[in-house]
């Protein structure tokens, strides 16, 4: 790997402050071109109540440090990422396989969750409140809730680590963090540059091997106090399930089927380039990218014909180590299965192809990017999850009808909606069943902004003020004989 520093490419575990490798390995492939990046090591239960052992012990001195000395820490971590940004970015291409420019965005984004969480470790507030007995005071402190644990998908493999691990570590709490076997070495890298900046011992660690078996050491573990998850809604409910014997606090991020509408009023170009940066972003490879358009039947031929005309012209697709690839490869192969299969299945129950629609041959798992035009809610796409370039269209005639169209879903994460209509902003905004909206932009993400979503989409948010109370206990002091 060619790294101005090498030292940030880590083939070991991080546990209380040491690197651990394993008796047992696990490869990890550039989805590019199939070739081996490196080897983790495979650690199990053993090492995993290891990990809690040494996140259990750094929690008294970390959490009573002052907060303005683990705001420190936490600045200095953010300005080695940002030293480090080209380094970070170039691990994460190899092996999740974004576009190189896709990756540094996302560096940048995960250095930001962790600056702004390090500002806001200086502002835990309590409260006071009026009591109504004679002689007693209330007062509410708020306290780190302990021991946390967090489990991190594949496509975003830095940021989803900063956005749980900022304001854990701001708030007071230790973290074990389990990233993604299929990206593990950016997380490994945070914890080098951890290191670096001066986390204590324990406070930081990253654990891979076997999901499951390290899944359910932290989810056993009663020293584990919550569990903060982004994935799939399947793995999300059995992790809630598993926390349920020691009644653990948890955040799940899960799936989206973000519905993304035009309405007549829209300035249909500005809603063609999100539509296109939404969908294709990542590859498609993102909980909020967009994954159905509802269009309006006057706005229907002149959209259908713009988007086209942009996926065709302005999508390359190749190694995202390529300077003008801006779509990267899929990660797995099940990930290329699932969509020929959409893909089938749509034009079985009648469902066009305007463009697209073909797995590319050769090495690595590419995908064309892909539009589907006369798709009806029968159809797989506009039910299951797609997670690839596929992006399927459909027509609506009355605000209502786009309203119970884009409600039409076990999902509830992000959703857009295009309008020029200040009335109609609000009306569909209170209407739609999601925890975010973009109106008239399908840009959300925001270490200042709370991200999360309601149904299937999970529990919590993160980012923001509340992502910080995530992490936080209330504790209630009453007062008496005053
Ligand atoms: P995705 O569809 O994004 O791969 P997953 O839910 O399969 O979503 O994976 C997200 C994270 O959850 C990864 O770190 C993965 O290793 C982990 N994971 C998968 N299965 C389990 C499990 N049974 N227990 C704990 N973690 C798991």
């Amino acid at each position: 790997m060619k790294l101005c520093d090498p030292a940030l490419f880590r083939q070991e575990c991080y546990i209380g402050g040491k690197w651990l490798s394993g008796q047992k390995t696990i490869p990890v492939t550039n989805p590019a071109d199939d070739t081996v990046v490196g080897f983790i090591p495979s650690l199990g239960g053993g090492e995993t109540r290891q990990a809690i052992k040494s996140a259990k012990d750094a929690f008294p001195s970390w959490s009573r440090m002052t907060a303005q000395k683990r705001s420190q820490i936490l600045k200095r971590w953010f300005a080695a990422i940002c030293d480090n940004k080209n380094d970070l970015a170039y691990i994460m291409t190899c092996e999740q396989g974004k576009p190189l420019a896709e990756a540094l965005a996302e560096v940048l984004s995960a250095a930001a969750y962790i600056e702004w969480f390090a500002e806001e470790a200086k502002r835990v507030y309590g409260d006071t409140i009026p009591m109504s007995q004679e002689g007693k005071r209330i007062v509410v402190l708020k306290e780190p809730v302990g021991v946390c644990a967090a489990i991190t998908p594949w496509n975003f493999p830095s940021a989803m680590i900063a956005r749980k691990t900022a304001p854990a570590l701001a708030a007071g709490c230790t973290v074990i963090v389990k990233p993604s076997e299929l990206t593990p070495f950016s997380a490994l890298a945070l914890a080098e540059l951890a290191d670096r900046a001066g986390v204590p011992p324990g406070v930081f660690n990253v654990i891979t091997g076997p999901a499951e078996e390290i899944g359910s050491a932290l989810t056993e573990s009663s020293d584990v106090r919550k569990v903060s998850f982004s994935g799939s809604t399947s793995v999300g409910r059995l992790l809630m399930r598993n926390c349920s014997d020691t009644l653990k606090r948890i955040s799940l991020e899960l799936g989206g089927h973000a519905p993304f509408i035009v309405f007549e009023d829209a300035v249909i170009d500005v809603a063609v380039a999100d539509a296109v940066e939404s969908k294709f972003r990542n590859s498609g490879q993102t909980c909020v990218c967009a994954n159905r358009f509802i269009i309006h039947e006057s706005a229907y031929a002149e959209f259908v014909e713009k988007f086209v005309k942009a996926v065709e012209g302005q999508l390359f697709v190749g190694s995202g180590l390529i300077a003008d690839n801006n779509q990267g490869p899929l990660i797995d192969i099940d990930a290329i299965e699932k969509l020929e299969d959409q893909i089938q299945d749509a034009i079985q129950k009648g469902a066009r192809i305007a463009t697209g629609g073909k797995r590319i041959p050769g090495k690595g798992l590419f995908f064309e990017p892909t539009v589907l035009l006369d798709v009806t809610s029968e159809m797989k796409i506009l039910r299951e999850e797609t997670f690839g370039p596929i992006a399927p269209i459909s027509q609506f005639i009355t605000e209502t009808e786009a309203i119970t169209m884009a409600n039409d879903s076990e999902y509830g994460l992000a959703a857009y909606f295009y309008s020029r209509d200040v009335g109609r902003a609000w009306r569909v905004t209170e209407a739609l069943e999601y925890g975010m909206v973009g109106v008239n932009t399908a840009r959300l993400s925001s270490e200042a902004a709370p991200f999360g979503g309601v149904k299937m989409s999970g529990i919590g948010r993160e980012g923001s003020k509340y992502g910080m109370d995530e992490y936080l206990e209330i504790k209630y002091m009453c007062i008496g004989g005053i």
